[in-house]
């Protein structure tokens, strides 16, 4: 199991479900999107729509690409934010 990254900060939570121990299924709370009080993630640091998240259960890191309105794909879409003028 990795430390929690020095980042890591009750104050910055993200819900996000953990792609590792899936720590969500079978909670009630998780099964109707609310914010569960157990079930969340630190959030380390974002990138625009790309979220850097730990998981307090697993300590698995992983990004999360919030995305607009699209898909789960996690690399493909991270210059989204190019529409600036
Ligand atoms: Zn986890
Ligand atoms: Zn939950």
């Amino acid at each position: 199991m990795l430390p929690l990254d020095p980042q890591a900060d009750i104050g910055r939570r993200a819900w996000v479900t953990c792609p590792n121990c899936e720590d969500h299924l079978g909670c009630a709370t998780c099964g109707q999107g609310s914010r569960c009080s157990e079930h969340w993630r630190y959030l380390l640091t974002n990138t625009g729509s790309l979220l850097h998240l730990q998981c307090p259960s697993c300590t698995h890191i992983w990004d999360h690409e919030t995305g607009f309105g699209a898909t789960r794909t996690r690399w493909t879409r991270t210059t989204s934010g190019l529409h600036r003028k």
